[in-house]
């Protein structure tokens, strides 16, 4: 993948800003260099611009070198400054499975970028040959996700390798929910394919989501790239440092997934005795996307005893179904004596 060819020429030309940080990074005796404000320590302080000691936390957990490391105010500001730095506006697309995260077309609308969608296959699986076919000289990016939201299941790895050989444009695999199954990620990849681009988060199995901090793994000048165009301290002081706590928690989010996983299977099975429920597809996330007679008002009974669950009816290729988050034993509890009191209504 030439990315000289393939990142807009604006970006490619840009003089990034430098920050005070950027200049200097280090420590010293005196700041005087960011017209902080001598008082209120920590907090009045700029954050490192570039995350360094996180990063490196972060590349030892994952054994990715810190400069293949992107971070991110969640896996959502990659999705939008990828499409930024490959996609003149007005003029080049971007491809989509379809269903799926619904931010890729939402980012791509705001850089006014065209997105071509690809309707799933069997199985809720890629499609190869539509989604190659659906390539031209226009294309930019390649967008997959796995597992998918909101169907819940993991791409077949030799359907992504598919995408990602025959392809010569970035291809994201967006992980976000990979720690539920782990053996399933292309990280140990990129490596292989040298148009591969990985996404990350910290919301899900981290339980991190409201820190915000969400990470892209490519080869080295891309991740330069989005380095160059993104804010100058996207990632805020607080999160850097409640990121570097929580990370020593590795234990406790294996923990958290496996109890999650088991919930999950409980909960599948109890959703399938219920009369109104048709399929529950198969899951490698924390959440079921279960097919039902009447998914609007089923959801409208459960939003009346205070239960949130998610609709997503309107979604193509998921008519009448709901998307719903594994929780405790004790919401999953709560959540299926919600559906059986619905049959005594
Ligand atoms: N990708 C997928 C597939 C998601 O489902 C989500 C969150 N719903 C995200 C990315 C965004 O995660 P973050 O909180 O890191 O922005």
């Amino acid at each position: 993948m030439n990315l000289d060819t393939l990142i807009r020429k604006n970006i490619l030309d840009l003089k990034p800003y430098s920050s005070a940080r950027d200049e200097f990074s280090g420590e010293a005796m005196v700041f005087l260099d960011a017209n902080e404000n001598p008082w209120n320590q920590p907090y009045n302080r700029y954050p490192d611009p570039l995350q360094r000691e996180l990063k490196e936390k972060i590349s030892r957990i994952k054994e990715i070198p810190v400069d293949s490391i992107f971070l991110g105010n969640g896996s959502d500001e990659p999705i939008d400054l990828l499409i930024k730095a490959f996609c003149e506006p007005g003029i080049h697309h971007i491809i989509q499975m379809e269903p799926t995260y619904g931010m890729y077309q939402v980012a791509a609308g705001i850089n006014n970028t065209p997105v071509r969608r690809v309707p799933l296959a069997d199985s809720y699986q890629l499609d190869v040959p539509a989604m190659l076919a659906a390539v031209d000289g226009n294309t930019r990016m390649i967008f997959l996700c796995s597992p998918n939201n909101p169907t819940g299941n993991l791409l077949r790895k030799d359907d992504i390798e598919a995408i990602l050989y025959g392809f010569d444009g970035p291809v994201v695999v967006d992980e976000a929910y990979i720690d539920f199954r782990p053996e399933g990620s292309f990280l140990p990849l990129l490596g292989q394919y040298d148009n591969l681009i990985v996404l990350q988060t910290f919301s899900k199995a981290w339980g991190m989501a409201g820190i915000r901090l969400g990470m892209a793994f490519a080869r080295p000048d891309l991740i330069a790239i989005l380095n160059k165009i993104k804010y100058p301290y996207n990632i805020n002081i607080l999160t850097q440092a409640k990121a570097l706590e929580l990370l020593d928690n590795a234990d406790e989010m294996s923990q958290w997934v496996s109890v999650l996983v088991k919930e999950r299977e409980i909960l599948a099975a109890q959703l399938t005795n219920l009369p109104f429920v048709e399929k529950v597809w198969p899951s490698d996330a924390n959440f079921l996307l279960v097919k039902v007679k009447n998914a609007r008002g089923i959801y409208n009974y459960l939003v009346s005893k205070g239960i949130i669950i998610r609709d997503r009816s309107r979604i193509l290729l998921c008519e009448e179904s709901l998307r719903i988050t594994v929780g405790s034993e004790e919401e999953n509890k709560i959540l299926l004596q919600a559906l059986q009191s619905m049959l005594e209504v």
